[in-house]
């Protein structure tokens, strides 16, 4: 070739390799680091390699059949060899049988704890994740078969790829990088991995409490890679999660429905009390109505302010893609500040009322309205329910109904916010900024992810959420995928996160 076209088509390959990695540029780091990314680019075809064998496994915890829990247990025992092979030291625990409403018991997979390295001179950290997927058939609408990696425009295809296969593969491959260039691991690593999270983790928060002073002992951070940027191409870091406390309000005049020609006219209705309840909730604009229920939401700083400013995120694209013509809020900032950092009461159903097509001239003798509140730091659980049945005594007692009126908080989940000056979030931005050449986006999640809360505060221990996968990764539905890109850089990401918690501990 011409040498002049030589340099000109090698300019256009790094261009192309630029465009490609995305609109960040980073470099390809010296020293251990960069003998380590180039490992894990080498052999990048082997990790996927890796994860379309696990993809093949039908690992789902959702329905409870003795098939899928043989796939489950062979899914398990996998991951342990593979840890074993790394020279880890793995415990497959046993935690037992699960009851199910039907009567039939089935075991439950076991829980993998596994550790490398208990050197006292290094931080240890534990990383957590599921090897469990929700259901998928083929007939669902996938355009390849869901336990069949598939690769198409970069694009790995399969069921568990991003939810959670393609993450704990990557952890598992940092590692294996060092370990491969016989290489010092720079933390002291610790795994727990699960088979039950996609059916609510049964039988792990138990495990977590049995194994605080043991396992857990020495763990100074845990790191959960379980969900998603909110870009396709910009990495994000999330520090925080809403809670949720579920209420139920029943208005009972009797169990026996009426015919509104005999009864209509005379009656206190358990409806008209109920709609007039669930109305005194929220008004047009959003803003909760129960007494006192802002006083505890954590007042809003300027450090935190600048955080939605950065965060890569084009409003009228969400619209559009959730089919929505106006939120209730104009800016990025407004919009993501009522979704993760202020409280959303949310009105869900009435059980009991008439909901079939058609007319029915009924009364209903009881009804029971259903509402949840998300909540945020630093609102308190207990105070959050004494409000809400104070506030609905009072409209209630307004009415001078004859009716019964009980009101009960069935779920409450916590809402977890993490320290982003901790050291593990240092490292990882710095990570981040190594790997892809940016910031992150410092995210929260407006749902509730139990999991980050249970290890705080049973363990009392830093937690991070440092997701791989790209917004559009369709976990739980059709044609779920991890981007090759996502799951070799978040290889990448993990070991480049290793070596600035070893700096940092320093
Ligand atoms: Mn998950
Ligand atoms: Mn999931």
């Amino acid at each position: 070739m011409d040498p002049k076209l030589g340099r000109m088509a090698s300019a256009l390959l790094v261009l192309l390799l630029l465009l490609e990695g995305g609109m960040f540029s980073s470099s390809q780091p010296s020293g251990l680091l960069g003998e380590v990314f180039q490992y894990i680019d080498v052999h990048q075809d082997d990790f996927v390699q890796t994860l379309k064998e696990w993809v093949a496994i039908e690992s789902n915890s959702v329905q409870p059949e003795p098939r899928f829990r043989q796939e489950l247990f062979r899914m398990m025992g996998l991951a342990a060899d593979k840890l074993r092979r790394l020279g880890a030291s793995v415990d497959s625990v046993d935690v037992g049988h699960q009851q199910l409403p039907d009567g039939q018991t089935l075991p439950i997979p076991p829980i993998v704890l596994a550790e490398l390295g208990n050197d006292p001179k290094k931080p240890t950290v534990c990383f957590y994740g599921h090897l469990d997927v929700q259901p998928a058939r083929p007939e669902d609408g996938w355009l390849t078969n869901p336990y069949t990696l598939t690769e198409v425009d970069g694009k790995l295809y399969g069921r568990g790829a991003t939810d959670n296969k393609g993450p704990v593969l990557a952890w598992i491959h940092a590692v294996s990088a060092f370990k491969a260039l016989d290489q010092d691991l720079p933390v002291n690593i610790k795994f727990i991995i699960e088979g039950m999270e996609e059916a609510g983790s049964v039988a792990l928060e138990e495990l977590v409490h049995r194994e605080k002073d043991r396992f857990f002992s020495s763990v100074e951070y845990i790191v959960i890679s379980d969900n998603l940027w909110i870009s396709q191409r910009k990495p994000a870091l999330t520090y925080g999660t809403r809670g949720n406390s579920y209420f139920t309000v029943e208005v009972k005049c009797r169990d026996q429905d009426f015919h509104s020609g005999t009864f209509g006219g005379i009656l206190h209705e358990p409806m008209a009390d109920l709609v007039a309840l669930l109305g005194s909730l929220v008004d047009s604009s959003g803003h909760i109505l129960i007494p006192g229920i802002y006083d505890h939401v954590a007042p809003l700083t300027e450090e935190e302010k600048k955080l939605y400013e950065a965060i890569d995120l084009d409003l009228g694209e969400y619209r559009n893609s959730s089919q929505v013509e106006k939120f209730l809020f104009d800016t990025k900032e407004e919009v993501l500040m009522h979704l993760w950092r202020y409280p959303s009461l949310s009105i869900h159903g009435i059980e009991g009322a008439y909901d079939e097509p058609g007319m029915k001239t009924v009364i209903p003798g009881r009804v029971i309205g259903k509402f949840s509140i998300r909540l945020v730091p630093h609102m308190n659980m207990s105070v959050v329910e004494k409000q809400v049945v104070q506030h609905l005594q009072d409209v209630f007692s307004r009415r001078n109904s004859s009716n019964k009126m009980a009101v009960s908080m069935t779920l409450g989940l916590h809402p977890w916010i993490a320290d982003i000056n901790d050291n593990q979030y240092l490292a990882a931005k710095r990570a981040i900024r190594t790997v892809f050449g940016t910031d992150p986006d410092m995210i929260r999640d407006g749902s509730t992810i139990p999991i980050a809360k249970i290890f705080q505060e049973i363990l009392q221990k830093s937690v991070m959420m440092l997701p791989l996968g790209a917004v559009d990764d369709g976990e739980h539905s059709q044609n779920e995928k991890i981007n090759r890109w996502n799951y070799i850089e978040g290889s990448k990401l993990f070991a480049a996160f290793f070596l600035e918690m070893a700096n940092l501990h320093q």
